[in-house]
């Protein structure tokens, strides 16, 4: 029996062991075909049925209209930094609105700066990028392209609640850290993106999910590769896909639907899991102390301290000995944070809120 431990790392992250367990016992031959996942053409129809088939899923759960398009990427989330301005604000001469919540809006935003005008319609530097603003707060340019988005910023666990109000302008969303973890109301966005290294699949695919309207914007003066219309003409198939990668996201999404059905399950799932890490911190009074504010708690990752460096050491010491392991803050910002994506078991949790409760009792 091999030996796995509750690994809360940000990502590349846990995956459901069924998940592995089946691309282990076909990893030398897909049955049927003799041959591994790893070894055979992008445009077979082997790879052609797995790319559907995820798709398929994507649509199941996330429930996507059939006006917008699935594209299975590469370059990770960051290329969309670059790419969603290089297509869609570069010849417009309009500005988009950015939300800046934390590190990873914020580097959207100035990459955005690179390719058009960006306008910040809201900045949580004063407090830290502890919260999302309120709908009252928010400033948004209504000549705006879009607004722009991260509906959890993995670092400093700081997730929306719902999407913000945007007087009908589409929302443009980096959901890395989130897609698959909640329902969302795909008709408020422009582009729902994902890289799949936390909730999806292994690295090397992003998820980018848009609407059709936005491809009839896309110039045509940009180079194929950086282009969302010709990716969606040749069906995500313009150059050798990461043909393993979408095959885990399939497999992913397949254990998804048998485990939990819908996202509603889903996200239950997750907001009970996250409760019994928040509702610890809360408990012991001021020993954790969690960054993110009320209201703008992430279900996902939860970014806490300890009362001093030293204490923070002893209890990462502590928690990898027992197998919880890579629950260190961002290198950025340090301190402690778990981690708690949707393949996170309830068992895992649980094992770190009573250790969390145990170390309290043996150092406040
Ligand atoms: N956005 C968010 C919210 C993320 O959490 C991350 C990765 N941690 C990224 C973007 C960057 O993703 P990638 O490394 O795939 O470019």
């Amino acid at each position: 029996m091999v030996k796995r431990v509750y690994n809360f790392s940000p990502g590349p992250a846990m995956l459901p062991l069924p998940a592995l367990e089946e691309a282990q016992r076909d990893l030398l031959a897909l049955p049927g075909l003799g041959m591994s996942i790893l070894e055979i053409s992008h445009r077979s129809p082997t790879f052609n049925a797995i790319i559907e088939a995820a798709e398929a899923n994507l649509r199941q759960l996330l429930k996507i209209p059939d006006d917008y398009a699935v594209l299975f990427m590469q370059g990770g989330a960051r290329l969309q930094f670059g790419m969603i301005p290089m297509n869609f604000l570069r010849k417009t001469g309009r500005p988009a609105s950015y939300i800046v919540t934390g590190s990873w809006s914020k580097l959207a935003a100035s990459e955005a700066q690179t390719q058009g005008q960006v306008h910040i319609a809201w900045d949580g530097k004063a407090t830290n990028y502890d919260r999302v603003p309120t709908n009252e707060q928010l400033n948004i340019d209504p000549n705006s392209v879009y607004v722009y988005i991260c509906s959890n910023e993995t670092i400093a666990g700081v997730q929306f609640p719902t999407e913000p109000e945007t007087g009908g302008l589409p929302l443009v969303c980096d959901a890395s850290s989130e897609l698959l973890s909640r329902p969302v109301d795909l008709p408020r966005y422009g582009i729902l993106y994902a890289c799949a290294q936390k909730n999806l699949g292994p690295a090397g695919v992003t998820v980018v999910i848009i609407r059709k309207d936005f491809l009839d914007m896309c110039p045509d003066d940009l180079p194929s590769m950086l282009n969302y219309k010709r990716f969606a003409e040749e069906k995500s198939l313009l150059n050798t896909p990461p043909v393993f990668a979408v095959y885990m996201v399939k497999l992913v999404t397949d254990w998804l639907i048998r485990e939990f059905g819908n996202l509603e399950k889903v996200k239950q799932f997750n907001e009970e899991k996250a409760q019994l890490i928040y509702d610890v911190i809360d408990r012991c009074q001021g020993f954790y102390t969690v960054h993110a504010a009320p209201g703008s708690r992430s279900a996902m990752n939860i970014a806490f301290r300890l009362p001093n460096g030293d204490l923070e050491k002893e209890f990462l010491k502590q928690a990898e000995s027992r197998g919880l392991c890579n629950l260190q803050g961002h290198r950025s910002v340090g301190g402690c944070r778990a981690s708690i994506y949707n393949a996170m078991p309830r068992e895992g949790v649980v094992a770190l809120r009573d250790f969390m409760l145990e170390f309290y009792e043996a150092n406040r």
